[in-house]
């Protein structure tokens, strides 16, 4: 940000900005999720002319080991600028501006990233920025984002990141090139859903009040932004973890077609079918999950069955003379048929180690 002596037209007769924009308006944006097949989670983001390309992996063991936490997973974000992507060509590698980026950006995401449930992994999201028009940072976020919920991790909120600025001493939203060069001030912004703020950093000027409005403009923007994200989840996911989709869907479509064109409803009820079986497929894999709970809650049986063991050799303790038998079978060096007893007495504990292994593994999955 430049606070120049230059004169440049924020504005057009219209009270339009240079690109057509109203100052509330943000650009337009493209999304596409999951285009890298070897990445766990990918978006290519497109926000004006900005074109940034967001990668996830993990949850995965944090190498080297040193940088693993014990309690949760350790978050890693690169945002890098190719040199191809702006004007004058960018040196290559990592600058103090990228560090500073990939800095805050990771901020904003340990705060919604279920990281306690990952001990010693890590959550690595890269960002390359392949085009750069103003604003590369926020749109990686955006990307990034999406990203993660592509590769499945749990978090607690989508980020969705906008800056608001200040240009001609008005406020404007999602500042374009000339904007962030030549404006009094830029502030961008990451929010949760609920409005959190996660990230907040400001270059220039603003007074109080005007500080104060931004902050509302640019939760609008994070609420637009928040609606383009969803939208791509929907197109990229269908409607998981949102039932009444379909029952707008439904109404919507009851309301286009007459009552009595019953084998249209019906038409329209498959197409709601179609919309929904990728949510079923998915279904189907939580019913799996559903099932391993169910074999565990038999080795719970199980457990029962060897407390009830417990029993008997409380009872096989309690006699006497079985015990007497028993030492008598030793002594006769005939033992083997009673390995059985010492077997079940063992597998308690290995039992105990199974279901550790099992938490283990569905802490790391
Ligand atoms: N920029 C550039 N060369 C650089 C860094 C930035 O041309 O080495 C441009 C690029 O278009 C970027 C804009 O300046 O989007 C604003 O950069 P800033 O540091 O404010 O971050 P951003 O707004 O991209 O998050």
């Amino acid at each position: 940000m430049s606070s120049s002596q230059q004169k440049v037209e924020f504005f057009d007769e219209n009270g339009l900005r240079t690109d057509g924009r109203r100052p509330d308006e943000i650009r337009p944006m493209k999304i596409k999720i999951g285009v890298l097949s070897r990445a766990d989670g990918s978006c290519y983001l497109e926000w004006g002319a900005n074109k940034i390309l967001a990668a996830v992996y993990g949850p995965r063991e944090a190498h080297p080991r040193r940088t693993q936490l014990p309690d949760r997973a350790v978050v890693r974000y690169r945002y890098n600028m190719q040199s191809f992507s702006v004007e004058e060509r960018a040196r290559p590698g990592p600058s103090r501006r990228s560090s500073e980026i990939s800095k805050v950006s990771r901020e904003a995401f340990e705060p919604v990233i279920f990281t306690e449930a990952y001990p010693k992994a890590a959550i690595d999201i890269y960002v390359e920025v392949l085009q750069a028009d103003a604003g590369t940072r926020t749109a990686a976020i955006n990307a990034a984002s999406l990203a993660l919920v592509d590769a499945g991790i749990p978090m607690r909120s989508i980020i969705s990141a906008c800056a608001v600025g200040k240009v001609d001493g008005q406020l404007v939203l999602d500042l374009n090139k000339p904007e962030d060069n030549y404006g009094d001030a830029d502030l961008p912004i990451a929010m949760t859903e609920d409005g959190g703020i996660t990230l907040m950093q400001m270059d220039g000027d603003l007074s109080p009040e005007e500080f104060t409005k931004a902050l509302d403009m640019v939760t609008e923007g994070c609420r637009q932004v928040l609606a383009i994200q969803k939208q791509a989840l929907a197109e990229k996911f269908g409607s998981f973890g949102k039932p009444e989709y379909a029952t707008l869907r439904a109404e919507k479509i009851s309301q286009d077609e007459p009552e009595d064109d019953i084998d249209d409803d019906a038409a329209a009820d498959d197409e709601i079918r179609e919309d929904v079986a990728g949510d079923i497929e998915i279904r189907e894999d939580m019913s799996a999950d559903v099932e391993i709970r169910e074999d565990m809650s038999a080795d719970d049986e199980i457990r029962d069955g060897m407390a009830g063991d417990d029993e008997i050799r409380e009872d096989a303790a309690g006699d006497d003379e079985i015990r007497e038998d028993m030492a008598a079978d030793d002594a006769d060096g005939v033992i083997d048929d009673d390995v059985e007893f010492t077997v079940i007495s063992e597998g308690s504990g290995s039992d105990d180690e199974d279901g550790y292994d099992f938490d283990a593994d569905s802490e790391v999955a």
